[in-house]
């Protein structure tokens, strides 16, 4: 049995969530983009370097639903390197998007 690695690896969030019209991604990500909204707030995402372009994009789609308002707009976006160490923050987002707002059904 090796013996696993202690690093932690984050995944991209494109394989954590596929966003529509992409295909789920197998890569680990290599960028922690945050996101800054006009008011302050702010959140982060992981990105692969492939995914990186789209960062913004899907950040844009999904503010609405991360912070459950209308309007937001995002004034400002840093891009960076996820070093060991590094705690992933997509998950806590990821889960408030799974939330069901309906009940779905998983058969
Ligand atoms: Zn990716």
């Amino acid at each position: 049995m090796p013996s696993s690695p202690s690093k932690v690896v984050v995944p991209c969030v494109f394989k954590v969530v596929p966003a529509r019209g992409y295909e789920l991604c197998d890569n680990p990500a290599d960028y922690s983009a945050e996101f800054v909204l006009a008011d302050g707030r702010s959140f982060f995402l992981e990105f692969c370097s492939a995914h990186l372009p789209k960062a913004s994009g899907l950040a844009e789609n999904w503010l609405e639903e991360i912070f459950a308002e209308s309007g937001l707009r995002i004034t400002c976006t840093q891009f960076n390197e996820i070093k060991t160490g590094y705690v992933p923050q997509s998950d806590q987002l990821l889960a408030k998007l799974r939330e069901p707002k309906s009940q779905r059904q998983y058969s």
